[in-house]
């Protein structure tokens, strides 16, 4: 039996907030990367700044890409 090689897994910094409607990304004055959600503004469910990288969240919408 031969293994298959196993590739990494590449997880963008913040994960699903990076490509999601409802993100907005805020960039520090020290360059730190955050992302605000705006489900968070009516759905006390949601942290409106989420630990990153936001794995799986049932509210993600995928963006459009540009
Ligand atoms: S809905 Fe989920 S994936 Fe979208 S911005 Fe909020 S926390 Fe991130």
């Amino acid at each position: 039996m031969t293994e298959t090689p196993q590739r990494p897994v590449v997880v963008p910094r913040g994960g699903l907030c990076e490509n999601c409607i409802h993100s907005v990304k805020i960039v520090s004055d020290r360059g730190s990367v955050f992302y605000r959600c705006e489900r968070a503004l009516s759905d006390s469910s949601y942290e409106k700044y989420p630990r990153l990288p936001v794995l799986a969240c049932r509210g993600y919408e995928e963006a459009a890409e540009a």
